[in-house]
């Protein structure tokens, strides 16, 4: 059985997908026990040599156009529905797959922008998150998300396939106490890369008069931000309590990996991880992320009673 070639096992599998296993055995000339030792050993195989899937992590990030309205002072305003002049659209959006070191964008022609027609560059922001397992920005549940849900229902498209989010500005008031938590000042504290100077308002109106200039200094001020919103990510990712869990996104096998970046490279320690129930060993990841090993270090009788304890 040990010198069998990978070759014939992966025959007799594909043999037996097609006859079923009686036909298998008769034309092989093996036992049914024999046989199905050879299907396993196969399966075996083939889960050995199966890639690693990892897991597609988008950052990402759109620049809008304002809301152009009427108003008849500067203070305290209700702006009625009937008083906007124009409602806000996209201009530009930029991305990047995590770790990857090209960054994808699209901006509005000039021409779309005096036609504030942003159908196209909705549809090829929606082609990067629609592929996306997990996405990652600042304050894209509150903004960025809600807002490209909009334009891509005005503009007709599809919602796109389930993703898990990440949002960094979330986080960062869950878990912190920063002065600001605008990105830039984020990143300053963290002494990651700054943000570039848009230029100001200028270059939103700029953009809304269709001037090419202002428009691909818009889109290269989106780009920018992108990098640094990785690098604000990946300070803050070991804080994260409930990181999207990577350790899905491998099908290697049943080894502890780090839920917050997937890495197999954890140690286990001597302090306790308590649930209100449980109680487990404490693991810390390389990359600084806290968890708890899969089984209870409590013994079975304990837990029982604890369980019994509480139910009363
Ligand atoms: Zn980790």
């Amino acid at each position: 059985m040990s010198n069998i070639s990978a070759e014939t096992l992966k025959n007799y599998t594909n043999y037996v997908g097609i006859y079923g296993k009686q036909k298998a055995a008769l034309n092989f000339g093996l036992s049914l026990e024999t046989l199905n030792r050879y299907l396993r050993k196969a399966r075996k195989l083939e889960e050995g040599i199966k890639k690693v899937d990892k897991p597609n992590i988008l950052i990402f990030d759109i620049e809008t156009a304002p809301v152009q309205a009427y108003v008849w002072s500067l203070w305290k305003q209700n702006v009625y529905i009937d008083q906007i002049e124009s409602d806000w659209f996209m201009l530009s959006w930029s991305a990047k797959w995590l770790f990857e070191s090209e960054i994808y964008s699209d901006v509005l022609t000039p021409k779309e922008a005096l036609n504030e027609n942003d159908a196209r560059i909705s549809q090829s922001m929606w082609e990067f998150i629609d592929h996306a397992d997990i996405i990652i920005g600042h304050n894209i549940a509150g903004f960025d998300i809600p807002k490209l849900n909009t334009r891509w229902i005005v503009n007709n498209i599809k919602p796109p396939s389930p993703y898990q989010m990440v949002d960094t500005l979330k986080e960062a008031k869950k878990n912190f106490m920063f002065s600001s938590n605008k990105l830039d000042f984020i990143a300053r504290m963290l002494g990651t890369e700054q943000k570039m100077d848009a230029g100001g308002f200028e270059t939103w109106i700029g953009c809304l008069k269709g001037d090419q200039k202002a428009l691909l200094k818009m889109e290269e001020y989106n780009r920018k931000d992108i990098n640094v919103t990785e690098e604000v990510y990946m300070k803050i990712r070991p804080w994260i309590k409930s990181h999207p869990n990577m350790a899905l996104y491998y099908q290697d096998d049943m080894d502890h990996r780090c839920r917050n970046c997937g890495s197999k490279n954890i140690t286990f320690s001597d302090k306790m991880y308590d649930t209100g129930l449980n109680r487990f060993t404490t693991v810390r990841c390389e990359c600084g992320a806290i968890g708890r090993a899969r089984v209870s270090a409590l013994p079975k009788a304990k837990r029982d009673s604890l369980f019994q304890a509480c139910a009363r």
